[in-house]
């Protein structure tokens, strides 16, 4: 039975010209990028030139790249980094409810270290209110993070103006741009943001390597600590393979986002209307209307959300739900619980996110999977067997 994946928010497999680049430089290239010989300076030479690779995608300038191992690490290395280096009096960070994981954990590491936190929350929409971030602030916040697209709805948040807010008060800005690199436009100039992080594994290259922008002369500290790589801010031997394979994807996306993310965008919305068409008692979580635009988040009232993963997945079809599985029992998407959905309902949603893999034809067939799966799984619905017993 072929599989299909419709989970490119939790993953995407490296793409084809990323392999192509990625292979011959791991057999080839393994100087040590330090040393100052032929095979250093040619590791160092990939280094730099994937480097410029990605400071182009975000329009940035290529001192203003940091690499690092991943999504996670950038988010640590700009929220521990900044608020740690903070001189003086700035013992307050803001940041919102709907982060990923990654940002939490920092800011709840922050908290242990004595740094005040306050967690802006959100409405129905799932798109955080400026003005909520301004009145957030204080006399000493030294940080605000918030996050470009949310990796369980796609919200797009209105990060430029929240920058513009940030610094007003004085505060510097961090975004997580993990799931809007190469699905949307990026600028770092536009944005305004001090710090940017960037995760390979999400754009079609290897997991294990990422990258953050730190606007030039932003004070950062490092939060490990070693060699003078990456100007002091992340010691360590490079990754080159990862970095290359980076670089490569960055070039890739600068080349064909727009189109791609039309394409997107046209597949994610005939997969919605078909499965709304479809599927009673179905509906959108969150804005329409500030989304990526491969990303749809969908409740099925009266169902388990893991049911139905599973479900999808006999059939053939790789999604998700937002849901963490901890300590043994599936907690609701702390994202959909913030926008004020009920425990019900965030745990009978799931995400569909698309890519470079999908085409119409598969988004048919998932269709009528879907449709297919929750009229199935409705019907053993312990709900439903309650009310045909009232009934007869
Ligand atoms: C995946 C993800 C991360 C973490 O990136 P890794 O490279 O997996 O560590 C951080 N933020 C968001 C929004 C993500 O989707």
């Amino acid at each position: 039975m072929p599989h299909f994946y419709f989970d490119h928010n939790a993953t995407t497999p490296v793409s084809p010209e990323v392999m192509e680049t990625l292979v011959p430089c791991l057999a080839e290239v393994y100087g040590n990028p330090s040393s100052i010989h032929h095979f250093g300076q040619a590791a160092k030479q990939r280094l730099e030139s994937a480097r410029r690779q990605l400071a182009e995608l975000l329009g940035a300038q290529p001192n203003e790249i940091v690499f690092t191992s991943g999504g996670t690490e950038s988010d640590n290395l700009a929220i521990l980094g900044i608020a740690r280096n903070a001189r003086g009096e700035r013992k307050h960070a803001v940041t919102t409810v709907i982060e990923h994981p990654a940002v939490l954990g920092a800011f709840a590491q922050l908290e242990r270290e004595g740094v005040e936190v306050t967690r802006v929350p959100v409405g129905g929409s799932g798109v955080v209110d400026a003005g909520d971030i301004r009145r957030a602030l204080k006399p000493h916040t030294a940080l605000v993070s918030v996050m470009h697209a949310n990796n369980e709805t796609g919200t797009v948040q209105p990060v430029a103006e929240i920058a513009r807010i940030a610094h007003d008060g004085g505060a510097l800005m961090h975004v997580d741009g993990v799931q809007a690199v190469g699905k949307i436009p990026v600028d770092a100039g536009t944005l305004g943001a001090d710090l940017y992080t960037v995760s390979g594994h999400k754009l079609y290259a290897p997991k294990g390597v990422g990258a953050l922008y730190v606007r030039k002369g932003t004070p950062l500290g490092s939060i490990t600590f070693g060699g003078r790589h990456e100007r002091e801010r992340r010691p360590g031997t490079e990754n080159i393979p990862g970095i290359v394979a980076l670089g490569r994807a960055a070039e890739w996306m600068r080349e064909n986002l727009t189109e791609e993310a039309a394409r997107l965008g046209a597949l994610r919305d005939r997969l919605e209307c078909g499965i709304l068409a479809r599927v009673p008692a179905s509906g959108v979580n969150g804005s329409v209307a500030s989304r990526t635009p491969n990303t749809t988040n969908i409740h099925f009232d009266d169902i388990e959300g893991e049911a139905l993963v599973i479900a999808l997945d006999l059939r053939g079809f790789a999604v998700s739900t937002g849901a963490a599985c901890s300590s043994g029992a599936v907690q609701p998407s702390h994202v959909l619980i913030a926008m004020g959905l009920s425990k019900e309902r965030a745990k009978a949603s799931i995400r569909f996110s698309l890519g470079r893999a999908n085409d119409a034809a598969q988004v048919d067939a998932l269709i009528e999977a879907v449709a297919a799966s929750v009229e199935h799984l409705r019907r053993l619905s312990p709900v439903n067997t309650r009310l045909e017993t009232v009934h007869v």
